[in-house]
C-alpha cells in the first residue's frame, strides 16, 4: 500500500496549469496517449486491464468497473452505448464538476478509450442544465477532439474507429443522477428510476446494451492504461485500489479538491487542509455527502475505503467530505438535507414521496423548538419505513442522516422539543402531525 499521507495528482495534476482544459496543454502533459495505446491493443485487453486495476465506480456505489463493462451482451450488430453520469447533485460532492471543468479532455480520451472497449460508437455525456460553464467547455473540447481526428468517423491508427459524442445537458433534477432516470430523461421522458433488473448493462439506452459510469470513473481510464496495473493499484488499498478526489468543504482553513490515494484518513485530509477553522473545533462530518450516516471525531483514522468506511457504520460513497464545527446545530443541518431530499424526492414511490414530506415537517417543528413529545420516535419510525422500502437509493439516502444523526446527536433533537401536546392546535395534538 502507498504511503496515504501523500497527495496523488493524476486527474488533477494539470489543474494548475496554463490553459488546463485546452487539447495542447493536455497533450503537452500526455493526453490522448493512453488512447492510442488502446487502439494498438484488442478491445478485449482494454476491457481485461480495467478490471485487474480493480477501478470501481467513483459515482459513490463503488461497482467494480470493468466488471459492469463485461456485462454487456455479445455483440448483435446493433447499437450500444456508454453513458457518463455527469449529473452531480448529492450536497457536498463537488468533483466531477471541477474536474470537467479543469480537464475535460481527460474525460473525452476516457470515453474514447471505453467506447473501443465495449464496442460502442455514440456516447452521451449527461449534465445538469444549471452548469452552463461546463456544458459549454465539454461543447468546446468536443469540438477540438473532433478537429484533432481524436474522435469522428475513421479515425485510429487502422481508420476504423468511429466515435460521436453528445454533450446533453438534462433540465436540473437531483433524480436524473440516478442512471435509469437519467436514460428516461436523454430519451426525453420526464425522469423517473425504471425498475432494476434488467440493468442498463442489458437494456439501457432506447432499451439497447448501456454502461453507464460516473466522469471520474472514466476519467480515471487513461491513466490506468498509460501507467499500467501495477501503478494504479500502488496506490489505495486491497479492496479500492487507486487514487480518489477527495472534496472538503465547510469549516476547514482551505476547502477544495484533494487528490488522494483511498484509504487516506480524515484526519491526514484536513490537515492537508490547514485544519478545523481556527479557534473551533469538530462536531461531525460526512464521508459522502448529506446521504451518508455522519460521523464524528472518533472516526477521523478511519481509513477512507469502501470497506473500512462501511464497518465505521457509514459509506464512502463520493468522498464528499462535509466538516461542521461545534457553532452548527446537528437538527438544523439535518432538517435542510431533508428539504433537499423532500424537495428532490421524484415521487414515484410512495415512502419515499410521503416520508420524506412528513420528515420534513417533524424536522421543521423541532429546529423551531416547537417539536412534541413522541416526536424522535416518529422520525425512526417514517424513517425506518423509508429505509430499504424505496423504489431507489433517494429514499434510502434520505433516512440515513435522520437516524444518525439522532444516534449521535439525540439530546439536540429532544431539545427541539419544547411544546407540550397540549399546547399545540388541537389537530396537531391528535395526530402528532
Ligand atoms: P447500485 O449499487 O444499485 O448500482 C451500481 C452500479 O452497478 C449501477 O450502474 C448498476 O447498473 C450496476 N449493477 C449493479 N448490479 C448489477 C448487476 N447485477 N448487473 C449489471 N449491473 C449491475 O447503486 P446506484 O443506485 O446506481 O447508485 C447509488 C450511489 O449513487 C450511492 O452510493 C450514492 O453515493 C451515489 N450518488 C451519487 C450522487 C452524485 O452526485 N455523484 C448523487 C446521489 C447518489
Ligand atoms: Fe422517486 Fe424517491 Fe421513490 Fe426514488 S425513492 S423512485 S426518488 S419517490
Amino acid at each position: 500500500m502507498a504511503d496515504a499521507t501523500v497527495l496523488t495528482p493524476v486527474l488533477t495534476d494539470t489543474w494548475d496549469a496554463d490553459k488546463p482544459w485546452t487539447l495542447a496543454t493536455y497533450r503537452a502533459h500526455g493526453g490522448y496517449e493512453g488512447l492510442a495505446q488502446a487502439l494498438g491493443s484488442t478491445p478485449e485487453d482494454v476491457v481485461a486491464t480495467v478490471k485487474a486495476s480493480g477501478l470501481r465506480g467513483r459515482g459513490g456505489a463503488g461497482f467494480p468497473t470493468g466488471l459492469k463493462w463485461s456485462f454487456l451482451p455479445p455483440a448483435d450488430g446493433g447499437p450500444r452505448y456508454l453513458v457518463v453520469n455527469a449529473d452531480e447533485s448529492e450536497p457536498g460532492t463537488c468533483k466531477d464538476i471541477p474536474l470537467m471543468l479543469a480537464n475535460p479532455h481527460v474525460l473525452l480520451e476516457g470515453v474514447a478509450i471505453t467506447a473501443y472497449a465495449i464496442g460502442c460508437t455514440h456516447a452521451f455525456i449527461y449534465l445538469r442544465g444549471e452548469v452552463v460553464h461546463v456544458y459549454r467547455r465539454l461543447l468546446a473540447a468536443v469540438r477540438e477532439a473532433r478537429e484533432a481526428g481524436l474522435i469522428g468517423t475513421g479515425t485510429g491508427p487502422r481508420g476504423d474507429f468511429d466515435l460521436e459524442i453528445t454533450v446533453h445537458a438534462g433540465a436540473g433534477a437531483y433524480i436524473c443522477g440516478e442512471e435509469t432516470a437519467l436514460l428516461d430523461s436523454l430519451e426525453g421522458m420526464r425522469g423517473q428510476p425504471r425498475l432494476k433488473p434488467p440493468f442498463p448493462a442489458v437494456a439501457g439506452l432506447y432499451a439497447r446494451p448501456t454502461v453507464v459510469n460516473n466522469v471520474e470513473s472514466i476519467a480515471s481510464v487513461p491513466g490506468i492504461i498509460r501507467g499500467g496495473v501495477d501503478w494504479f493499484t500502488s496506490m489505495g488499498t486491497e479492496k479500492s485500489a487507486g487514487h480518489g478526489i477527495f472534496s472538503l468543504s465547510g469549516h476547514v482553513e482551505r476547502p477544495g479538491q484533494y487528490e488522494a490515494p483511498f484509504g487516506i484518513t480524515m484526519r491526514e485530509l484536513i490537515d492537508m487542509a490547514g485544519g478545523v477553522r481556527a479557534g473551533h473545533r469538530l462536531k461531525f462530518w460526512t464521508p459522502g455527502g448529506s446521504s451518508t450516516p455522519i460521523l464524528t471525531e472518533e472516526h477521523l483514522d478511519v481509513p477512507l475505503d469502501y470497506e473500512s468506511v462501511g464497518a465505521a457504520g457509514s459509506m464512502l460513497a463520493t468522498r464528499a467530505l462535509m466538516v461542521f464545527d461545534e457553532t452548527v446545530s446537528a437538527v438544523r443541518v439535518i432538517s435542510r438535507w431533508t428539504d433537499f431530499y423532500q424537495h428532490e424526492s421524484c415521487g414515484k414511490c410512495t415512502p419515499c414521496r410521503e416520508g420524506t414530506y412528513w420528515m420534513k415537517q417533524v424536522m421543521h417543528r423541532l429546529e423551531q423548538g416547537r417539536g412534541v413529545p413522541g416526536d424522535i420516535d416518529l422520525l425512526l419510525d417514517v424513517s425506518a419505513n423509508i429505509a430499504g422500502r424505496s423504489f431507489c437509493a433517494l429514499g434510502d439516502a434520505s433516512a440515513a442522516p435522520i437516524q444518525s444523526g439522532i444516534a449521535h446527536f439525540r439530546e439536540e433533537f429532544e431539545a427541539g422539543m419544547h411544546t407540550p401536546a397540549a399546547e399545540l392546535f388541537p389537530y396537531q395534538a391528535s395526530a402528532a402531525f
